[in-house]
């Protein structure tokens, strides 16, 4: 049963309500009918009863009225009769629409839908109990307003129009829309409203049923999110990414005036940092990493203004995780590439800051790629592809900082990609060679051992280590190719070691690339070459960059603890060109810093290179490390280091680096007289 606060029930409309009209119509008709009939018949007895009967009247007169009354008296029974018939089929629709009348309120007051009957001006004639229960009102509190009261403001339009619609063309469309709670909260409401004709078969009644879609909306909008995020930083991810970019890109093309960067950033060395961490505080680094890339592109719009003085931000949600340590961001308005490498070089600040992972300071660096609509892009991967191309490019130039994009970049792009093919065939083919660079003690200026170093012969000549080194680590051809390498190298030492029994014995010092440095297996891979090779493992010297050696430092530590267990000999590569923590120099089990030829080179000449290589062999020293100068190309230079008590030198003033068979020429003549 409806509650007080509920109005009355509207009534059943349709077949029901016309025929109970018909049923009245004709039961007034017979009533009217029959007592005019019964007040005739009435006169008449009286008539007969009370007056005179005048015996002149014939006999034939008084039977002709009997006959007369007592038709009518027939008929009158006959109108009363179905009188009575029409007034019990009254009855019985009457009855039939109180028990649907009941029906319609037990379905109503118990649907979990919400059903409201609305007139033409908008004011609620029933609301069913269900609005209490999901939007918090009472009949009273809704009935004292207009039904759009509770609608959301923007809503509002669109509900009004879909009744105004539903009343003109008599059927009703399910719609979406928000209706406040009680408690402020918006709930999203399907509804379905259906006219009902009134007397005059005019539309103005809606009867609305409305049903409470919140929760399902949010696993929808749950079950969108999921696809199109990324679950770890909670950043968009490719998907969505793809998809603002393509719109730019469309409205870069309808508008000349707007166009926008993309800036692709990657995070150096996470890989390394990932495998030594282990995974779960590589997952927080790259947590903290999205937040702080939020952080500052929520400043990006100020930054923009101040610096730029152009309207550049970030578009909504323009920040992106494309998968592992890669993020890419869309710069709106970014019209001069000046302009993205200032935004660029902020972020590149803000990453560079420590992040504390589970108690443990970790120092990063990024390396960021820049591409510009400019290009007249066909599609948005290109640009990705481009921005990717340009942070590639921008790793090769030394990491932890940015570059942008340019045609050039792509086909140095392209023939990157081939030399990845050439240099997978080139190994399989035996092309990759070993040559020897010496190292002269300075003391004596005898070889005291080489350093080994990849050449690659092609049929269109020698290619630089330079260049196809960084493409095999990336890749991991660097581990089988280095692991031949080191057992040639190893092989060769053993043989010429036998051959002039040098003492103190040679050495052979051999590069460990980022890649080799984050393998677990290290040591036991070196281990077993120097087992294979038969030397002693003192005379095998790794070189470990600095860049290498201070990325994480207790990785660092552990590795080079590793290796040092094996009775290696390490040295730090290419010293002073990396950010050196100096502090942990004294922890690290190494034997030698190799100074970077940089230094060496202009030593001469400038006096602060010159001053740079003093400190770095008074620390060494002080360290109790040997010193090896490394491009040593004059015999100034030599006379220098002499002075400076500098152990051993490097360089083309003795010889580049050679085959094994100059090598050992090199190693005779050495050995037979003393060259400096
Ligand atoms: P590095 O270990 O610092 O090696 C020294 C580099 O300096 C060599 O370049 C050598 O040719 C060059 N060099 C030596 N003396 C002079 C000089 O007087 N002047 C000048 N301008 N350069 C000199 P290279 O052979 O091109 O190797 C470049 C780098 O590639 C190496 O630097 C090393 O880090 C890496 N590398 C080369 N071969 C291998 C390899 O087989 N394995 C690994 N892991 N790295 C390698
Ligand atoms: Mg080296
Ligand atoms: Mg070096």
């Amino acid at each position: 049963m409806p509650s007080d606060s509920q109005s009355a029930s509207p009534r059943s409309p349709g077949i029901a309500s016309l025929k109970i009209h018909q049923i009245e119509g004709r039961e007034w008709w017979l009533w009217g009918f029959a007592v005019i009939v019964t007040i005739s018949l009435t006169a008449g007895i009286i008539f007969l009863t009370f007056f005179d009967h005048d015996s002149a009247i014939n006999a034939q007169y008084w039977t002709d009225v009997k006959d007369w009354v007592r038709g009518l008296a027939a008929l009158v029974l006959i109108f009363d009769i179905y009188t009575m018939y029409q007034h019990r089929q009254l009855q019985r629709v009457r009855r039939d629409l109180a028990e649907r009348d009941e029906l319609f309120q037990l379905i109503t007051e118990n649907a979990a839908d919400m059903i409201a009957v609305v007139d033409a001006a908008g004011n609620r004639l029933y609301n069913s109990p269900a609005y209490q229960k999901v939007l918090g009102y009472s009949g009273e509190e809704l009935s004292a307003g207009s039904s759009v009261d509770q609608i959301h403001p923007s809503d509002r339009e669109r509900v009004l129009q879909a009744a105004s619609k539903a009343r003109s063309s008599g059927r009703g469309q399910t719609l979406e829309y928000r209706m406040r709670h009680k408690n402020g909260d918006w709930r999203i409401l399907e509804s379905t409203a259906s006219p009902i004709k009134n007397g005059n078969g005019k539309m103005e009644r809606l009867v609305i049923v409305n049903r409470d879609i919140t929760e399902r909306k949010r696993a929808e909008e749950m079950l969108e999110h999921r696809a199109l995020h990324d679950g770890l930083t909670e950043l968009p991810n490719r998907a969505l990414f793809v998809d603002r970019l393509q719109h730019s890109l469309i409205r870069a093309r309808r508008h000349s005036d707007y166009s926008f960067v993309v800036l692709f950033i990657d995070i150096d060395g996470f890989k390394v940092l990932n495998d030594s961490l282990g995974h779960s505080a590589g997952d927080e680094l790259l947590i903290q990493v999205a937040k702080r890339l939020a952080a500052c592109f929520r400043e990006t719009d100020t930054i923009a203004r101040s610096a730029l003085e152009t309207n550049s931000k970030l578009t909504h949600d323009g920040l992106a995780r494309l998968g592992g340590d890669e993020f890419t961001a869309l710069l709106d308005d970014v019209t001069e590439p000046s302009d993205a490498i200032r935004i660029a070089r902020r972020i590149l600040d803000k990453i560079a800051h420590p992040f504390n992972i589970g108690g443990q300071e970790i120092v990063v660096s990024a390396s960021i790629g820049i591409a510009a609509s400019s290009n007249s892009y066909e599609g948005a991967d290109d640009l990705l592809r481009d921005a990717e191309i340009a942070m590639y490019r921008a790793k090769r130039a030394g990491k932890a900082r940015c570059e942008v994009f340019d045609p050039a970049m792509h086909s140095s792009a392209v023939r990157r990609l081939k030399l990845e093919t050439d240099l997978r065939r080139g190994i399989e083919q035996g092309e990759l060679l070993v040559y020897y660079q010496p190292i002269i003690s300075l003391e004596s200026g005898k070889i005291v051992g080489f350093e080994a170093l990849s050449r690659w012969k092609t049929v269109q000549g020698m290619v630089s280590p330079v260049e196809f080194i960084p493409v095999a680590d990336e890749t991991g051809l660097i581990l089988p190719m280095n692991r031949a390498l080191y057992l040639e190298a190893c092989q060769q030492l053993q043989s010429w070691q036998s051959k002039l029994g040098c003492s103190p014995p040679l050495t052979m010092s051999l590069n460990i690339t980022p890649r080799q440095f984050a393998l677990p297996d290290l040591a036991e891979e070196i281990g077993a070459i120097l087992q294979q090779s038969g030397i002693p493992p003192s005379t095998v010297n790794l070189e470990i960059t600095e860049t290498i050696a201070m990325g994480d430092a207790d990785h660092a530590f552990s590795v080079l603890s590793d290796l040092k267990a094996l009775g290696v000999r390490l040295s730090i590569d290419d010293f002073g060109t990396g950010y050196s923590s100096l502090s942990r120099l004294p922890r690290f089990p190494i034997d030698a810093l190799k100074i970077d030829r940089v230094f060496i080179s202009q030593m001469s000449s400038d006096h602060d290179n010159h001053e740079i290589v003093r400190l770095i062999v008074m620390l060494a020293h002080s360290l109790g490390l040997k010193v090896v100068a490394e491009g040593t190309e004059t015999q100034e230079q030599i006379t220098e280091l002499k002075h400076l008590k500098c152990e051993m030198a490097q360089g083309f003033l003795y010889s580049p680096p050679v085959d094994s068979t100059q090598a050992f020429e090199l190693l005779l003549s050495s050995h037979r007289s003393v060259t400096v």
